[in-house]
């Protein structure tokens, strides 16, 4: 089984960037997490650096990761300049990097600019968690924590980053990706939540029939639908 370490940026007394009121280390852990949900959901082993807002050192974060042997480790970040300065998105592999890792900071980076962000391109860095770390590692910046419209792509877009995001990885790992099952609970792509009204589920399609045909009789407008038990 696969197996990816997810790495979030900053947490606990030290939040990263700030910019009114937006911690970094906020960022990273939510959208990070989200990341991993998709990931496991596609029957891939994750391990976390840290799953609440909470100081982790450098040095930690690479031997959980060197401990727990990982196929690749991810590092999620947001950038910051000056306020309002900078825009984009940039995804790091160490200054020496495996041909393993570019590929994945490229699809990564692919992922974000497909979003909408600026494409400042794959980087190279002689940062801790690339260097420390075995397997092939990438850190992405994705997009700039002091920059509201990074910030409003980072939030209206924040489900289509989290699928792009799982794609890319899932890509890598040879796992095509799988759009989940349809369940009462979830609420349209549109953010729009729609309330609908049963009234009764059925084996027999005759019978389905006839209750629309009571309900219509009834003055409801009334209309079947088909649902897969899982
Ligand atoms: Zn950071």
């Amino acid at each position: 089984m696969a197996k990816i370490c997810l790495d979030y940026g900053h947490g606990g007394n030290d939040p990263g960037a700030v910019y009114k009121g937006r911690k970094e280390s906020d960022d990273n852990l939510s959208l990070g997490m989200a990341v991993a949900t998709e990931l496991r959901r596609h029957g891939v082993e994750v391990s976390e650096t840290r799953t609440t807002d909470r100081a982790v050192s450098l040095a930690e974060r690479s031997s959980l990761a060197n401990k727990d042997g990982c196929d690749y480790f991810i590092s999620f970040h947001r950038n910051a300049f000056q306020p309002e300065q900078a825009k984009g998105v940039e995804t790091f592999v160490y200054t020496a990097p495996s041909t393993k890792s570019v590929q994945l900071a490229e699809k990564i980076q692919k992922a974000l600019v497909g979003i909408g962000f600026v494409n400042r391109g794959v980087k190279r860095a002689n940062f801790h968690v690339l260097r420390e770390t075995r397997s092939p590692a990438v850190l992405v910046e994705a997009g700039f924590l002091d920059n509201s419209l990074d910030n409003q792509l980072f939030d209206s877009k924040r489900k289509e980053i989290v699928i792009a995001l799982a794609r890319a990885i899932l890509s890598q790992l040879g796992i095509s990706y799988t759009t989940p099952p349809p369940t009462s609970q979830t609420a349209p792509d549109s953010g729009q939540i729609l309330y609908r009204v049963m009234a009764g589920s059925y084996a027999i399609r005759d019978n389905a029939q006839k209750q629309v045909a009571r309900l219509k009789a009834a003055g409801f407008d009334a209309t079947i639908m088909i649902y897969e038990k899982p």
